[in-house]
């Protein structure tokens, strides 16, 4: 472990039971897909910084446009002031998601950006008349935030939370339908409660921090029709998949869906800066129009829509035409099939399994968190497993050389201990 140039007895840390648990690994430079260690070490980065780097670190675009937007205006409030990068951003994000999702409420962080479709969704159904409907279907491995109302629409089996479990509210968990039958049964879910559900909450194609599990278009396709014929709102959690993650630049275009509200964060502005967006549909933004105040969503961050975030969204979404993004993921993803697939010879892994540039090895059983993690920064890349996955998903712009450094340390860790189950 490398030695930590100051102090930790000040910081509390995420995710992390401090009483037993190594130190973290100090950090102090990064640069295209490296991270640069105090003790002289580079780590490949194989995690993209939590799936934000897109374009790799330090990308000069992101900071040109950073710069110039801090000599200009760093922040100003969003309250009886709108900006223009703000506002340039918001029709930028209607023109590239489908369908009419052409209404841009910025926050600061994907949990937030949740919050604010759930509520919006439930205000929906209170300015239309139908107050009962406030209850959230999610579904299994289901991750959409730490908040309180975001706990609430977790898989708790997934275990995070489950401490909260009597302060949350009790939201409805559902099968995702991966079959016909499953659809049926979903179908019927939607029918007995319709009358007091609000939306159905999904991450397209992969869910995430809940086991980043993979389904497909044609799923995505069955959960859109059941809400549609059930009159019950639909919200894309597509904070990991959108900006290009899954292969298209968002997930909901596999399946040709349009969800009523999409949330978006991660790759948002390249991974630089902290900034969500909440979009909804016309019909949805049209409910909250009225002569009464109440109607109105009262929502508003005191850092929304920053300036500096803005900037570094537009340079992030340049790069997404002025460089070959989504081709680069097509190769990643091809790389990532051909070099993660050795993994399946091994008795301790249970699946392997790919989708743009996202690789996933899952092992059987719990593993030993500590010793992977410590074991793949040896190998000189940074891979952080959780639960029992291992999953690849570095930036876009990663070379064939370094990912091969990144799939040949999974296959290494996983022969490694593939004696210990
Ligand atoms: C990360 C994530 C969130 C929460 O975003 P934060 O910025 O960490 O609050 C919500 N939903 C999904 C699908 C995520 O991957």
């Amino acid at each position: 472990m490398a030695a930590l140039d100051s102090t930790l007895d000040s910081i509390w840390l995420p995710y992390t039971q401090m009483a037993n648990t190594p130190p973290p690994q100090m950090a102090v430079a990064t640069q295209g897909v490296r991270i640069s260690l105090a003790d002289g070490r580079e780590l490949i980065d194989g995690t993209s910084s939590w799936w934000t780097a897109c374009h790799g670190y330090n990308h000069p675009h992101i900071r040109e446009a950073v710069s110039h937007q801090l000599e200009v205006m760093p922040h100003v409030m969003f309250g009886g002031l709108v900006h223009e990068p703000a506002l340039r951003l918001a029709s930028r994000l209607a023109a590239l998601l489908p369908g009419d999702l052409e209404r841009v409420f910025f926050t600061d962080s994907g949990s937030v950006a949740v919050e604010v479709a759930l509520k919006m969704a439930r205000q929906y159904w209170i300015n239309g008349g139908q107050p009962k409907r406030q209850r959230i279907i999610h579904f299994r491995h289901s991750y959409h935030g730490d908040t309180f109302a975001t706990m609430a629409i977790c898989d708790p089996e997934e275990g995070m939370h489950t401490r909260f479990a009597d302060a949350m509210p009790k939201e409805i968990m559902a099968e995702l339908p991966t079959t016909e039958t499953s659809h049926a049964a979903f179908d019927q879910c939607l029918a007995l409660h319709a009358h007091e559900v609000a939306a159905v909450i999904i991450e397209p194609l992969v869910q995430g921090a809940g086991g980043m599990k993979m389904h497909d278009a044609q799923t995505l396709t069955r959960v859109a029709a059941s809400c549609a014929r059930h009159n019950v709102l639909l919200i894309a959690d597509e904070i990991m998949t959108g900006f290009g993650r899954t292969g298209r630049l968002f997930a909901c275009e596999e399946a040709e869906i349009t969800p009523d509200i999409i949330c978006l964060s991660k790759a948002l502005t390249g991974g630089t800066l902290a900034l969500a967006a909440t979009v909804a549909r016309r019909h949805i933004f049209a409910a909250f129009l009225s002569d009464d105040p109440a109607a109105a969503l009262m929502h508003g961050p005191t850092f929304m829509a920053n300036p500096l975030a803005c900037a570094a969204a537009h340079a992030s979404l340049d790069l997404f035409t002025q460089e070959p993004r989504l081709a680069q993921v097509a190769a990643i993803e091809l790389q990532l099939k051909d070099e993660l697939a050795p993994c399946r010879q091994f008795t301790n892994v249970s699946d392997v399994r790919v989708k743009g540039a996202i690789g996933v090895v899952e092992m059987r059983g719990e593993i030993n968190l500590t010793a992977y993690r410590t074991r793949f920064a040896e190998l000189g890349v940074w891979v952080r497993p959780f639960g029992n996955v291992i999953y690849l998903m570095p930036p876009f712009i990663i070379s064939q050389e370094d990912l091969r450094m990144l799939t040949n340390a999974v296959v290494r860790v996983v022969s490694e201990y593939a004696g210990d189950n």
